[in-house]
């Protein structure tokens, strides 16, 4: 481990805090993006999800691998904000097609410090109409207030945490105070209250090498089913947050390989436990031959949308095929 990255907990805040660079300016009347994209549901159907991306206060954790704050306001927003911004968000034709609704809010949407609790009911009114709702918290945050939530909506709720990883060196390090005990008994409470887990996983965190970031993540995958996940989304590790750039700096991170997010991907569509998904926002950074960078795009995609795995002929630039499941070559 890079001897800049500190060893206590105390100290990492401020450390991660001293590698930021600056926030985007952004508006609480308005979500800071929102978008409609396609993703296959529970019953199989491909559907169309409105996603509104809410501009709110920072999260109160500072994890490592972290950028969510670039978007974020330091200050709680008044109440009436949220609803309004997602009045504003669904004002289009597009976003009236939605059949779900992702309301995800850079934290943890049941911080009151992040969605004011008086406008539960707002939002609650907003959403009640789509087959589910979907949110994200971390799972120290997990409580009634998210049954009352669901019950007040009156539809489905999909609650998703970030896992990250298993790994039991580099979870600690991560700065987010999550335990593999607490992430359990947050989706134990979600499944007790008929409530969806969707997981986060981070393929290759920092601190972890390309030859074992694999492994680490498909082990992760199996701890998501095992908690009950009935989705797991893979999210190949980005740098650009200042931190992780510290970190690469001293040779501690490095983006994944499209290989390894490919090989989790028909790792996890393989355990057949739930959908899993391949997140491919920015996907060129972690490609290295523009031979064949988009066919593989493509194929993820189509797998995201299958759930099925399928061959990659290898590619007459780099060499590389993806020929049975879990192996790359
Ligand atoms: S809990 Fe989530 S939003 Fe908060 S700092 Fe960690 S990764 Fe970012
Ligand atoms: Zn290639």
């Amino acid at each position: 481990m890079s001897s800049a990255y500190p060893r206590s907990q105390s100290a990492r805040d401020e450390w991660i805090l001293s590698k930021r660079s600056h926030r985007n300016d952004v508006d609480p009347r308005k979500p800071f993006a929102s978008i409609i994209e396609e993703e296959r549901s529970a019953s199989g159907e491909i559907v169309p999800v409105a996603t509104v991306f809410l501009t709110n206060r920072e999260c109160p954790w500072h994890c490592l691998y972290c950028d969510l704050w670039k978007n974020a306001l330091t200050e709680t927003v008044p109440v009436g904000a949220i609803p309004a911004q997602i009045d504003f968000a669904l004002a289009t034709p597009a976003a009236r097609t939605a059949r779900q609704i992702k309301l995800y809010n850079s934290g943890s949407f049941f911080d009151r410090h992040a969605i004011p609790f008086e406008d539960h009911l707002a939002i609650a009114e907003r959403v009640a109409a789509y087959d589910s709702v979907i949110v994200e918290c971390h799972p120290a945050l997990i409580n009634k207030t998210a049954a009352q939530f669901r019950d007040s909506t009156g539809t489905s709720l999909e609650v998703a945490i970030g896992l990250e990883t298993v790994h039991p060196r580099v979870l600690p390090m991560l700065n987010k105070r999550m335990s593999l005990e607490l992430f359990s008994r947050a989706a134990a409470f979600l499944k007790q209250h008929e409530i969806a887990l969707r997981v986060f996983i981070l393929v290759k965190p920092p601190f972890l090498e390309e030859s074992e970031a694999l492994e680490w993540a498909n082990r992760s995958i199996d701890f998501a089913f095992d908690c009950g996940a009935s989705v797991v989304s893979l999210i190949p590790v980005r740098p650009g947050n200042g931190a992780l750039d510290a970190l690469a700096e001293g040779g501690d991170f490095s983006p994944p390989t499209i290989a390894t997010l490919e090989r989790a991907l028909d790792y996890g569509i393989q355990q057949q436990r739930g959908r899993v998904f391949a997140d491919l926002w920015d996907l060129e950074i972690f490609s290295k031959c523009p031979d064949c960078f988009q066919a593989r795009e493509s194929r993820l995609r189509t797998i995201n949308r299958s759930q099925k795995f399928f061959d990659f002929p290898s590619c007459s630039g780099c060499g590389q095929a993806v020929s049975t499941a879990g192996s790359a070559t």
